[in-house]
């Protein structure tokens, strides 16, 4: 493999450098690629030299958000893409193509930033659906503004959605986002669910001291109108850099808070790569099935090992995880030119970023006294979540 496209934001990054190993078999390095492994084989898919494959495709719109979330981006927002960095309705469209034609991706994720905030979600949607009639189409929205879209989704052919929400609770929802707008998303998710976008699902994170004694409330509200709660550990891609290992909510604690109110149990469906755990919810002592609830424990349970994502930026690059500091520009060489020739070229690209994915993120070995992990410059919004 040639490195002269492998670039951080740190300039290039070269692969195959020597590593010093730990016990346990992570080191700074070889959360990269280690050095002495096999070119990529020719083949379809998109593989990585750990044997994993992905076919989820997790895809940005936008790096735009019109939330503050304090997990995720600082007061005063970020310096946003210029319009002709983003990539247009025409070249999201195309890029879907190589990778469900060629490259074998199953589902499609759209994401931000806010996808609501692009004008053309709508239509690129319907361009999606038309190019691809079984592809499953999910979206992942704050809900700010979807009560008025919802419909127009779902008729321009979104399979699902997830809807992020924290808190129930007007002050703490806008002590976390930074804004005022909770009855909007209460509002969007309702039309979600009236509009067919269904099962619902329901992100939240989980800040010490701010909305975790709201946690089992929350989760009362989802089973109690059939949408399935997530609980995502919070990460450090916060644009602040304000996160610490110590002060996470963890996986562990999440179960604890829940078990104030209601008995989990594990969900006995198959888990198939998805990064949530799921466990059946029931009130203590009653043998009722109230619904499920989902622990994505990316920091201290990770699921590295099943990972199936391939992600796109807003402005064309593979990110081959969220904490990669390696990215790969698929847009650039889309622009300079539209043959056919060209997309065996960007899928090779594709591929190619792939094949270098980490074995692992290595976030839970922040704080043992190595440099093991360093957060990516990216936030969780400037990559798409
Ligand atoms: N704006 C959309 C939304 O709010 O759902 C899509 C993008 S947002 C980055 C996607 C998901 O990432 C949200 O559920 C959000 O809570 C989550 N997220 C953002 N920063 C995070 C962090 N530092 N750790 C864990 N999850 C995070």
């Amino acid at each position: 493999m040639t490195v002269d496209h492998l670039h951080s934001t740190h300039g290039p990054v070269l692969l195959g450098m020597p590593v010093v190993a730990r016990p346990d078999g992570f080191s700074a390095q070889n959360l990269g690629a280690p050095s002495g492994q096999a070119a990529r084989p020719d083949q379809p898919g998109l593989f990585d030299r750990y044997g994993r494959r992905a076919t989820d495709m997790r895809l940005s719109l936008t790096d735009k958000c019109n939330l503050r979330c304090s997990y995720c981006m600082p007061a005063e927002g970020l310096a946003w893409l210029s319009k002709s960095q983003v990539m247009t309705a025409e070249e999201i469209l195309r890029i879907v193509r190589i990778g469900v034609d060629r490259l074998g991706v199953r589902e499609l994720r759209l994401t931000g930033g806010e996808p609501l905030v692009r004008a053309d979600l709508v239509d690129i949607i319907a361009g999606l659906r038309q190019a691809h009639p079984q592809l499953p189409i999910s979206l992942t929205t704050n809900g700010v503004g979807l009560s008025k879209k919802a419909q127009a989704l779902k008729d321009a052919g979104l399979s699902r959605i997830n809807i992020s929400l924290d808190s129930l609770h007007p002050e703490t929802f806008a002590q976390l986002t930074r804004r005022p707008f909770l009855d909007q998303v209460l509002a969007g998710v309702e039309a979600a669910a009236a509009a067919g976008l269904g099962p619902i699902k329901i992100n939240a994170v989980l800040m010490r001291g701010i909305n975790d004694q709201g946690a089992a409330e929350l989760l009362g509200w989802a089973v109690a109108r059939g949408y399935e709660l997530r609980f995502i550990e919070q990460m450090p891609l916060d644009a602040d850099h304000g996160w610490t290992r110590d002060n996470m909510i963890t996986a562990a604690e999440i179960r604890q808070l829940l078990s104030a109110e209601f008995d989990l149990s594990p969900d006995a469906r198959e888990r198939d790569g998805a990064p949530a755990e799921r466990f059946e919810v029931r009130r203590h002592g009653s043998e009722e099935l109230l619904g499920t609830v989902g622990i994505i424990a990316s920091v201290t349970e990770p699921f590295c090992a099943d990972c199936k994502r391939t992600r796109i930026t807003a402005e064309g690059k593979v990110m081959s995880c969220l904490f990669s500091r390696v990215e790969v520009d698929l847009l650039a060489l889309l622009r300079a030119g539209d043959t056919a020739t060209d997309d065996d070229a960007i899928a090779s690209r594709w591929q190619d970023a792939m094949w270098a994915k980490p074995k692992a993120h290595g976030m839970d070995h922040v704080g043992l006294g190595a440099a093991d992990f360093v957060q990516p410059d990216r936030s969780m919004s400037a990559i798409g979540g």
